[in-house]
């Protein structure tokens, strides 16, 4: 019998009881009222503050201040932002230490591999990490989605690990219902089903891939799960996926972009726009030369005082955006988002369509680069090219242990050292490459049926 597991995480109680988040709440609801001049003031008077703090006390701006004679009261508008370095993902990558400007034991470090393929590290802190939710928090309210609100969220979790019998981890006190990504199937949709509904979820959440599958599990059960919002981020989406959870959760889908690195979050709004959250972070456009229209995102965050990054590349590209303003009325910048998160769909041994395939690579450490390639489904290699702090026998215990959670057993994968990974023509590295996808049935393909 699928069982589901109750805890009660301290750190999520610990944010919602801290008093930060009134204050954070509080703001964002000023800056959002502002207008352009208004969004604009808040920006340069948090950059200034941001800049001066770098400057005194994250080892890297110490040093690039001192060694470049800028002087850091000299920057003071979104004009003088050009003048300081660009920070590129090698730097997250090698000396992310660098960038610290709170003891690191009021930070904690987060991971990923992104889609450029290169492991990266950032760290958080309490305050960043509240002020990250209630940025969420204030876009989900636009669609009438009050903090506290149930949640259904799909993920790649661990939770659930080899155990048949657990399918969803109930987390009364963040009102989340977890299920795992792993247990979308036939075979388990009846106890997930049973504890949806009696959970009785406002929104629904996590990765399109895996709400897709729900969505076309429920579709095929002959019922729907009508919710308030159903809230994505992270990858694109297909037509089909949309026109799927349309008609299986009715509500609208909320989408938010953003990064590990937390430098820039766009989102969609109630009237169909999708802005960049201005008061979030500083967005700079660098054309992408060739594309025409492309243009690289660099952000400047504002809210994240352990970890200090001015002008970092994110890699991710957008188009021009729209100038004509929103109906929602709200003077956020439209964002264009545009590719470059889609992922080949990777299928373990038995068919099965493992959502979000990058999370086996993306908290591997010690690596410069590293790619996973589908040979044949089931059939795996994971390219390397080692870096500073590299542990062979720690990276592919991590990546085995990660294979079997989102793959389950079955699936086999060898491990090659590289000087560098080879580019495609465009010089783009896909952290993710489907060499042969195998001759199975798409459930995606399925599901727009
Ligand atoms: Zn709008």
């Amino acid at each position: 019998m699928p069982q589901v597991r109750s805890v009660s995480s301290v750190q999520q109680r610990l944010r919602r009881s801290n008093p930060m988040i009134a204050t954070m709440r509080a703001s964002l609801a000023r800056t959002e009222r502002a207008d352009a001049a208004g969004l604009r003031r808040y920006q340069e008077r948090r950059l200034r503050a941001m800049v001066r703090w770098a400057a005194r006390r994250s080892p890297f701006y110490r040093r690039w201040f001192d060694e470049a004679g800028v002087d850091p009261r000299s920057i003071r508008t979104l004009e003088d932002l050009p003048r300081l370095p660009l920070i590129e993902r090698r730097h997250l990558a090698e000396t992310p230490e660098d960038f610290l400007a709170y003891p690191k034991r009021l930070v904690w470090a987060a991971h990923s591999s992104g889609t450029s393929g290169a492991p990266m590290t950032v760290y958080r802190t309490a305050g960043s990490s509240i002020f990250e939710m209630a940025a969420l928090q204030r876009q989900w309210g636009w669609f009438g989605i009050t903090p506290g609100s149930g949640s259904v969220e799909l993920r790649g979790s661990t939770f659930a690990g080899n155990d048949p019998e657990v399918v969803a981890l109930h987390n009364p006190g963040a009102h989340r219902l977890l299920i795992s990504s792993f247990r979308l199937s036939p075979e388990f949709f009846p106890a997930i089903w049973r504890e949806i509904t009696a959970f009785g979820p406002a929104t629904v959440e996590g990765w399109p891939s895996s709400l897709a599958l729900l969505a076309a599990l429920i579709r095929d059960a002959g019922r729907t799960l009508p919710v308030r919002g159903v809230i994505t981020s992270s990858e694109l989406m297909s037509p089909a996926q949309i026109a799927l959870m349309r008609a299986v959760y009715v509500g609208p889908i909320i989408d938010h972009y953003g990064q590990t690195e937390r430098v820039v979050m766009a989102g969609g709004c109630e009237a169909g726009g999708y802005h960049l959250f201005s008061d979030y972070g500083i967005m700079e456009l660098l054309p992408v030369p060739g594309t025409g229209d492309e243009h690289e995102i660099v952000g400047t965050p504002l809210h994240n005082w352990g970890f200090p990054l001015l002008r970092y590349r994110t890699g991710d590209r957008v188009g021009t955006p729209a100038t004509e303003p929103c109906p929602c009325g709200r003077a956020f910048p439209s964002f264009g988002l545009i590719g470059g998160r889609t992922e080949d769909l990777v299928r373990a041994a038995d068919g099965r369509p493992v959502p979000l395939a990058s999370t086996i690579i993306d908290d591997l450490t010690g690596l410069k680069e590293v790619q996973f390639v589908q040979h044949r489904p089931g059939v795996f290699e994971v390219r390397m090219v080692p870096g500073a702090g590299y542990d062979r026998a720690a990276v592919e215990a991590l990546a085995r242990e990660n294979l079997l959670l989102m793959a389950g057993p079955g699936n086999d994968v060898t491990f090659t050292e590289m000087d560098a990974l080879p580019r495609s023509g465009s010089g783009k590295l896909k952290m993710i490459l489907v060499l042969d996808p195998g001759e199975l049935p798409d459930q995606r393909e399925s599901a727009s049926s």
